[in-house]
């Protein structure tokens, strides 16, 4: 460990190859940075944290995802040496196919892990159209893996039969968006990673993504359920912004102030 322990680091995962309806969500990490260093707004966090001091949230730049066939393998041997390296991975989408990965690496560093998973979708097909690694299917890989003690997932509203088995057989703890309007809300313990799939918002927040589906989540609801989160947040993902949805560039704003929560959260422990 270095003095590099515990901050945040930006890390941008530019694939797509996961996604079972539209591409588009690699090119999502240039414009979730532009928005973040958008004139139009500032780098504190709302909670007090300046992000754009010198050391407090640190770039790692893009992972270069050049062969298909070894991105998993590239994707944790990044994550893996950035959290050698001290830091708190921060990792842009991508689809959710990343989150994956990225768990087999943040698992090693932490062998207790609750993960909070922010969706309008479960991800835990068995599979998908063929693919096991499918953005339909991260969280039946993890949970197969033993990648996490918890899961919980909020914003969910897309359950069919197939994912309800599948949620139960791995002790999955779903607060779909029932649960959440009857005013339900997890109760979760550190060490805690979040991944933060963009459209557990509704669409008229973030029409961005490439899966729309109304009912969601607001954008004050999530930004509270990333400040209530029990430290330490040891790493996170935000993922599923498809810029060739996205309405004049509103739900990268909106990815942008999110990842601005979640490394200040990262930053207070
Ligand atoms: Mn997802
Ligand atoms: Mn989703």
């Amino acid at each position: 460990m270095s003095e590099t322990t515990g901050t945040p680091a930006l890390i941008g995962l530019p694939y797509d190859g996961g996604s079972s309806f539209l591409r588009g969500a690699a090119e999502a990490p240039p414009l979730i940075r532009e928005a973040l260093r958008s004139p139009a707004s500032n780098a504190w966090s709302e909670t007090g944290v300046d992000l754009g001091a010198p050391g407090v949230l640190h770039d790692a730049g893009d992972v270069r995802l050049e062969s298909a066939d070894s991105v998993r393998e590239e994707i944790e041997r990044a994550i893996g040496r950035l959290l050698d390296e001290g830091f708190r991975p921060l990792a842009l989408g991508g689809d959710h196919s990343v989150t994956y990965p990225v768990l087999r690496a943040v698992r090693r560093s932490h062998p207790r892990l609750t993960v909070l998973h922010v969706d309008a979708h479960a991800d835990l097909y068995e599979e998908y159209e063929g693919d096991r690694h499918s953005h339909a299917c991260p969280f039946a890989r993890v949970m197969e893996e033993g990648l996490a003690d918890r899961l919980v997932q909020v914003g969910i509203r897309t359950l069919n039969g197939h994912q309800r088995e599948q949620a139960e057989r791995y002790g999955v703890e779903v607060y779909d968006m029932l649960r959440w309007a009857a005013g339900e809300r997890p109760v979760v313990e550190g060490p805690v990673y979040l991944s933060l799939d963009l459209d557990g918002l509704d669409p008229a927040f973030a029409p961005g993504v490439s899966h729309r589906e109304p009912g969601g989540l607001t954008v004050r609801e999530v930004i509270m359920l990333v400040q209530g989160v029990p430290g330490p947040l040891v790493g996170a993902d935000v993922v599923e912004l498809n810029p060739r949805r996205d309405l004049d560039g509103v739900t990268a704003t909106v990815a942008a102030k999110l990842v601005k929560e979640i490394a200040a959260r990262m930053v207070a422990g």
